[in-house]
């Protein structure tokens, strides 16, 4: 029997936490059930009965939700147990950069309050497959299955203006278009982060977006073609986010002379 108003538990990760006062946080959830919610859980930072497992990023836990009061947009967060612990991703800086990367990414793009189990599905598969190391892939094949979940699915077989195959002389990749332009329509072409469409490219892409994602590290790629679909990729996501991105940042620094690592 839950408490009067309570909803039923459901699984989430958290995509920020603000501390509130002196012993109460607000956090950004992802939730199975929900989607994207804010919720204030009060006392989260001095008794942690409620909360045994703590509120700690980089795990999966099951929440219990309280309603809203009327015309608030902000939840409470009534109980969490932990379900599935990914914290040892922090003890390595480029796996903790990337596994932050990912719920930067559903913190920026998914709407609020819309439930999309696949997403977080997306982020748990990437956590498991960053265990057994940390890969530039592995972003790659987590951005892919984003921006297709989210119903922005990246264009990479056809021209993503006309829908021609042939995408013949001076195809380019246009991020703001949604992907490979044909050379017909590239003048047209203009934005930020148009790049030439390079055919090594479009293939690893399109082989990483073909195969589970754990499978992705394990496909051949030269050193050029990895760090132009990173670029490719990443022209996509901040067109889609619209601003830098922090955990980018972190993960640049942190590689240092590594670029693409
Ligand atoms: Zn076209």
């Amino acid at each position: 029997m839950t408490e009067a108003g309570a909803l039923a538990p459901t699984d989430a990760v958290i995509l920020r936490r603000t501390p509130v006062g002196e012993s109460d946080l607000i956090v950004a959830l992802f939730t199975r059930d929900h989607g994207r919610v804010s919720a204030v859980a009060r006392g989260a930072r001095r008794s942690r009965k409620r909360f045994p497992a703590g509120l700690e990023m980089l795990a999966v836990l099951s929440v219990t939700l309280g309603r809203r009061r009327r015309g608030s947009e902000l939840w409470s967060l009534d109980g969490a147990e932990l379900v599935d612990d990914h914290r040892g991703l922090a003890l390595d800086p480029i796996g903790l950069g990337h596994a932050s990367y990912a719920l930067e990414l559903v913190r920026e793009l998914a709407p609020p309050e819309a439930p999309d189990p696949g997403l977080l599905d997306h982020v748990v598969e990437l956590w498991r497959a960053l265990a057994a190391g940390p890969s530039p892939a592995l972003l790659r094949g987590f951005e892919l299955a984003l921006c297709a979940e989210l119903g922005s699915a990246v264009v990479l077989d056809a021209c993503a203006a006309c829908g021609a195959h042939q995408l013949g002389v001076g195809a380019v990749f246009d991020p703001a278009r949604g992907g490979a332009v044909c050379g017909a329509c590239a003048a047209r072409s203009t934005g930020l982060g148009v790049r030439p469409l390079d055919e090594d490219v479009r293939a690893y892409l399109r082989a990483v977006a073909a195969v589970p994602l754990a499978a992705a590290p394990q496909i051949a790629v030269e050193a050029d073609v990895r760090l132009g679909a990173r670029d490719a990729m990443l022209g996509v996501i901040t067109h889609l986010v619209g601003h830098p991105l922090t955990t980018l940042e972190f993960v640049t620094q942190v590689h240092g002379g590594l670029a693409g690592r």
